[in-house]
């Protein structure tokens, strides 16, 4: 008790020690200390219970608020759909609900069918339901198995897990649901790891997405109905796809008549700058795009799977057969606060040209960074997209072996003691996350963008040297 707290907040704090279970935490500090507690957002910024300010570099810890905190839009076009109908199952439809999805698909096209939802890992598990209904009702249930890449991520239900390329977030949950078939990451910084440390550029990447092809002709391309990939891995350590390697992705699916499901859960709405959605960069044409985070940063819950036409279509059978249908629900797939939510959210990013802001800052974030990286060498790699960066750490820049985690833990607690939230993420080691990440809301500006750099550069000489 550090008696700096006035009593309701002291309240607060001590209701959370005694009764809440943190996400992705281990709570043995917090029987000494206390946790953070976020008391206030505004814009870039939070404040926590002592009343000390953040600039927040990785919108609410997870890619999500992409339009920044306090927005009276969204909070105003809620509250007054909460009051004209909260909630209604999804077997019926609703006005936000329609209409966002009409906008959402004007973005995508190609795309038709908004499937409604609630978390990024449904959203994912309502893709992977559909590619093994399509299974069963095309090919007698044999082209069943989903493929899913090394360091990819796609939720922590256990069929989403089953599709968990990070171990180190798996290890004690198995066993995982069969059916799920892992396929090689294509990260040219560790290329050898790959065994194609000879290639570069678009030789690599043409050779990364060939070693999808050999996992396909290993299990046998009538035994696979989908690939789930993220168009830029986030949480496995910000991989950027190689050059050339969408194109052969897309050829590969096209040849063994495999559905590509793409998972824009962080990607989605803006966060990759210029287009609406990250698989826009690389020309690709997906049967499923599932999204949830950015979609109506954070302010409602919200998740979706977008199929095409002719997927939906799969699933209109004949209605004699009551049991031939996408036979799925999910609660609060029917919440109609989320649609309303998202419906402000886009009109924010259209309105304040956020697409257009995110690619240029974006690139000032690139440029400090590499600039940080020739002052410091134990900046291995930067990579990244629009305001989806990451900065790997490495004890030597020849053998990359990532750097301990007690020394990323300082880092991060240096930026926060210098009022900056970044986040670390995982690159392979368990235990050892030697990522920096930075995903700052679309409405970054330039100076924001230098006291993340400048406060991450004191951080690094201080632990570093
Ligand atoms: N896919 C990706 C790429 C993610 O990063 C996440 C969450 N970090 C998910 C899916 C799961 O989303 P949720 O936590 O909303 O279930």
């Amino acid at each position: 008790m550090d008696g700096t707290l006035d009593n309701d907040i002291r309240a607060v704090v001590d209701a959370d020690r005694a009764h809440v279970w943190h996400h992705l935490t281990q709570h043995k500090p917090f029987e000494t200390g206390d946790p953070r507690i976020i008391i206030e957002g505004k814009g870039m910024r939070v404040w926590d219970q002592n009343g000390k300010e953040y600039l927040d570099a990785v919108s609410g810890g997870v890619w999500t608020v992409n339009v920044g905190y306090g927005r009276a839009q969204i909070a105003d076009a809620v509250r007054d759909q909460l009051m004209k109908l909260c909630y209604f199952a999804q077997s019926a439809g609703s006005i936000p609900g329609s209409i966002f999805a009409q906008k959402l698909i004007e973005k995508m096209p190609g795309m038709s069918r908004v499937y409604y939802t609630n978390s990024g890992s449904e959203a994912n598990e309502k893709a992977f339901k559909m590619i093994r209904q399509i299974a069963h009702k095309k090919y007698g249930g044999t082209k069943h198995k989903i493929l899913y890449r090394d360091r990819d991520y796609h939720g922590g239900t256990l069929a989403a897990m089953s599709a968990g390329g990070q171990d180190e977030r798996n290890m004690q949950y198995g066993p995982f649901a069969p059916g799920f078939v892992r396929v090689p990451h294509c990260l040219e910084y560790r290329k050898e790891e790959l065994g194609l440390g000879h290639l570069s550029g678009r030789e690599f990447g043409i050779a990364a997405a060939n070693l999808i092809e050999e996992v396909i002709l290993r299990e046998g391309p009538d035994t696979i109905g989908g690939l789930c990939l993220e168009p830029v891995t986030a949480g496995g350590g910000v991989i950027t796809p190689p050059e050339g390697y969408w194109e052969r992705v897309q050829e590969i699916c096209k040849q063994y008549n495999i559905l590509l499901h793409i998972d824009e859960v962080v990607c989605g709405i803006g966060r990759t700058g210029s287009q609406w959605f990250g698989y826009q960069h690389y020309g690709i044409k997906p049967d499923f795009v599932t999204m949830a985070k950015g979609v109506a940063s954070g302010y409602a819950a919200i998740a979706i799977c977008v199929t095409t036409e002719e997927v939906f279509e799969m699933f209109k059978s004949d209605p004699s057969d009551k049991l031939d249908h996408f036979r799925d629900i999910s609660t609060f797939g029917g919440c109609v606060a989320g649609p309303a939510a998202a419906l402000e959210n886009m009109k924010i990013i259209e309105d304040e040209g956020l697409l257009e802001n995110c690619t240029a800052m974006g690139a000032r974030l690139m440029g400090n960074l590499r600039a940080l990286m020739e002052k410091h060498a134990v900046i291995g790699d930067v990579r990244g997209i629009g305001l989806f960066q990451g900065a790997e750490l490495v004890k030597d820049r020849t053998t990359k072996e990532p750097v301990d985690e007690k020394d990323m833990a300082a880092v991060v607690a240096a930026c926060g003691a210098a009022g900056l939230i970044i986040g670390a993420s995982n690159r392979s080691i368990p235990g050892r996350n030697n990522v920096l990440c930075f995903s700052p809301a679309l409405i970054v500006t330039a100076d924001d963008i230098d006291f993340i750099t400048n406060t991450v550069d004191a951080a690094l000489t201080k632990v570093f040297g």
